[in-house]
């Protein structure tokens, strides 16, 4: 798998797993269809991403890709499960902050 692909896999695993800890929070079920078609959204803007090799997270990206009504949604999201995720899956956030260090390396 190439760094592109896998980085994408990375970014759709993560937005996931986000998007299911605010459901569980908000929707007090494990993905409710409102969450799922956010989920798929985010997948395909993932797979249109231009940036995708050089970026860490959508969420620091300089290019908003997503429209109006999915960037509120996803921004509650980031907000309610950004600070929760360290805990639950300090593996994934573990390596994008290494691809992160790695790629400002190679920049500079
Ligand atoms: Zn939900």
């Amino acid at each position: 798998m190439n760094v592109k692909e896998r980085k994408k896999k990375q970014e759709k695993e993560l937005i996931e797993k986000m998007i299911s800890i605010y459901c569980k929070g908000h929707h007090e079920i494990n993905l409710c269809d409102d969450c799922k078609e956010l989920i798929n959204y985010a997948n395909q803007r993932i797979d249109h991403c231009p940036f995708i090799e050089s970026k860490t997270f959508c969420s620091q990206c300089k290019v908003h890709c997503y429209d109006h009504n999915h960037r509120d949604r996803i921004k509650q999201v980031m907000k309610y499960s950004g600070k929760r995720m360290i805990w639950v899956n300090p593996i994934v956030v573990f390596r994008h902050l290494t691809d992160s260090l790695k790629n400002k390396r190679r920049t500079t």
